[in-house]
């Protein structure tokens, strides 16, 4: 087995404080063979503002993410409703339309 480098060993990217685990769990993840077992954890740094402008930061960014997909199931719901509506234009204009 090799010594695996945790992150906690570098100091933070954003500000170079010191880094500490925060939360440590193990998660399974699934193989070919089945699953395994992984070992997770949270990293946070110690320069309690860093965190939590990063905290804040990450927040923001799921909120983004969540959003962004929500219009996309929008638009994809919409495309369908559309592609569906397409092809019975086609259907019916069958002779004179080229796809
Ligand atoms: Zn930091």
């Amino acid at each position: 087995m090799m010594k695996s480098t945790s992150y906690v060993d570098f100091p933070c990217p954003r500000c170079g404080s010191a880094q500490r685990i925060s939360k440590k769990w193990k998660e399974k993840v699934p193989t070919f063979s089945g699953s395994i077992m992984v070992d997770c954890s949270q990293i946070v740094c110690t320069n309690t503002l860093c965190q939590k402008a990063f905290t804040k930061n990450l927040a923001e960014e799921t909120q983004k993410r969540n959003a962004a997909k929500i219009k996309k199931d929008e638009s994809d719901k919409e495309r369908k409703t559309n592609s569906l509506l397409h092809a019975a234009e086609a259907r019916k204009q069958k002779n004179n339309l080229v796809i």
